[in-house]
């Protein structure tokens, strides 16, 4: 790949564009941020649905490639919520704590972060997508400083942590923006011819 290779990154949140960031795995292509103040109302009944918004309007405004990241996290005993309305519900943290209180005595903690990629051309068309979940149990208290959002109530079983106890490096290896960003990567190595 050429050396001035970039793919635009439709997202106003600072903490998942780090993440990404450090995802990353394609040195020649590099990230650029949206422009400041780019915000959109994300008002999909689905990730894709969202992510497809977010990326299709910053792709029409730069007439450029973008794509998205659309998150959040999925509580099986609640009915799959907060879902899509993840961003609004955390409220500063009170809506993570109300989770762990609706599922304190439930047998079933089962929840998953998911990540749904969408990338589209510059009028918009989507060029790819891909949803990726990965799977925990809601913790009993939050735990750990490390990450963002919902991560101190999201413990991986297997770790017996929360994935705000384990490091940026290995979140970054497991998670689901990790599955969905290297999905999104490995498409665009054969899709090279697609970026300026
Ligand atoms: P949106 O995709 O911008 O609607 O926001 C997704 C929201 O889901 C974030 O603001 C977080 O609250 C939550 N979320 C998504 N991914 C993660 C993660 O990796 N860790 C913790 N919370 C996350």
């Amino acid at each position: 790949m050429k050396k001035s290779q970039y793919i635009y990154f439709a997202s106003s949140n600072k903490d998942k564009l780090k993440e990404i960031k450090s995802i990353w795995p394609l040195k020649n292509v590099a990230i650029k941020a949206a422009p400041y103040g780019f915000q959109v109302v994300e008002n999909g009944k689905t990730f894709l649905e969202n992510a497809y918004k977010k990326a299709s309007t910053l792709s029409k405004k730069v007439k450029a490639i973008a794509f998205s990241d659309d998150s959040g996290i999925e509580v099986f005993e609640l009915g799959r919520k907060p879902g899509v309305k993840s961003s609004r519900y955390f409220r500063n943290g009170k809506g993570m704590l109300e989770i762990t209180e609706l599922v304190k005595n439930k047998k079933n903690r089962k929840c998953c972060f998911t990540c749904a990629i969408v990338a589209t051309d510059s009028k918009g068309k989507t060029i790819f997508k891909v949803q990726k979940s990965w799977y925990g149990k809601v913790a009993k208290n939050p735990q750990g400083k490390n990450g963002f959002g919902y991560d101190p109530i999201f413990t991986i079983p297997y770790l017996n942590k929360t994935s705000a106890q384990i490091s940026s490096k290995l979140k970054n290896k497991l998670s689901h923006r990790a599955m969905a960003v290297n999905a999104f990567a490995k498409w665009l190595r054969k899709n090279k011819k697609i970026l300026i």
